[in-house]
């Protein structure tokens, strides 16, 4: 019996971003340097693929620093961790290495800044991310206070109006965070930030390729993990864009086939923590049904590569 046509329109960029890819090379050359095992606290990033296949390399992956046994190398994950995690691992005397994305640190650092200028910070973010509670753990308690919406925006009390400040989460929808932007500015018209948010590169780019080809789409599947941040607005790019067959999958197992069954065009894109080789696998498991073509769509292309944190780079002492 011969296959449906199928038209897939690939993404482009999609997939691993450079944070994400520094934090892999990070434990990988960390358990090169200082051998299995070399502790984790919380998934280096939103991604059980990469998870799994570091475990196997030797990572050992936990929540919390005093689960680390004493006398062994621990790295902090690519969202970002509170100053008490650093300082608790100084005080034990453990090795450690900060993978933190640099877009990351840089948004520390702007609520640092902001803090010592004597400002109240706003951050824009989800509650429970590991990124928000990060962010929040830079600063003494109280000196930043979170908004998760335009509603909360337009009820949000502030110490003094003339001395705020804004900063966001680097994984936000950028549709959605510049309508919560609006709001802060209307209502506090003082209010400082950065030009135009703190959303990163790669968050940006992948939203704007999927916005480049929802609308062309009777499905999209994003792959990543329910818990990645990115990969959830991806999907919610899409349904805005009257794409509502948006699904997130984490493996080609995990797609609904009878839900595209009648379909004759797919989006797939990936969220920033996600590897090419699941895309391939979906595109795949494409193929063993559909007759496919594929369409990639590039909106623009990534050259940005961050730099590995000195101790893993140095060569050895003699
Ligand atoms: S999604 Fe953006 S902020 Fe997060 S690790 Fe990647 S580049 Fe860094």
């Amino acid at each position: 019996m011969s296959k449906r046509n199928l038209t897939i329109l690939l993404a482009n960029p999609r997939g691993f971003c450079a944070g994400v890819e520094r934090a892999i090379e990070i434990v990988e050359r960390a358990i090169e340097k200082y051998g299995p095992p070399v502790y984790v606290r919380h998934e280096i990033v939103h991604n059980r693929y990469v998870v799994e296949a570091l475990q196997d390399k030797g990572a050992v992956f936990v929540e919390e620093l005093d689960e680390v046994p004493d006398g062994v190398p621990v790295i902090f994950s690519a969202h970002g961790v509170p100053k008490v995690v650093p300082a608790e691992a100084e005080r034990r005397k453990l090795l450690y290495v900060d993978a933190t994305c640099p877009l990351v640190s840089k948004v520390h650092r702007e609520a640092e800044r902001h803090h010592r200028d004597g400002r109240q910070i706003v951050l824009i973010g989800h509650a429970g991310h590991p990124e928000v509670i990060g962010t929040m753990g830079q600063l003494p308690e109280g000196s930043i206070v979170l908004v998760e919406s335009a509603a909360q925006a337009e009820t949000l009390e502030v110490e003094d109006p003339k001395r705020l400040a804004y900063i966001t989460q680097t994984t936000l929808s950028v549709d959605d965070t510049v309508g919560i932007i609006e709001v802060l500015q209307r209502r506090f018209p003082k209010i400082s930030g950065p030009k135009k948010e703190d959303i990163c590169y790669a968050t940006t780019n992948r939203q704007s390729a999927v916005k480049a080809i929802a609308e062309r789409c009777d499905a999209l599947l994003v792959v990543g993990a329910p818990n990645s941040s990115n990969s959830a607005r991806l999907v919610e790019v899409a349904r805005k864009l009257g794409c509502e067959q948006a699904m997130l999958v984490q493996r080609a197992a995990d797609v609904d086939w009878a839900a595209l069954a009648e379909i004759d065009v797919l989006g797939i894109t990936a969220g920033a923590s996600a590897p090419e080789i699941l895309v391939e696998e979906v595109i795949g498991a494409c193929r063993e049904r559909f007759d496919v073509d594929i369409e990639e769509v590039t909106v623009t292309s990534e050259d940005v590569v961050f730099k590995l944190p000195r101790m893993l780079t140095a060569p050895a002492a003699a």
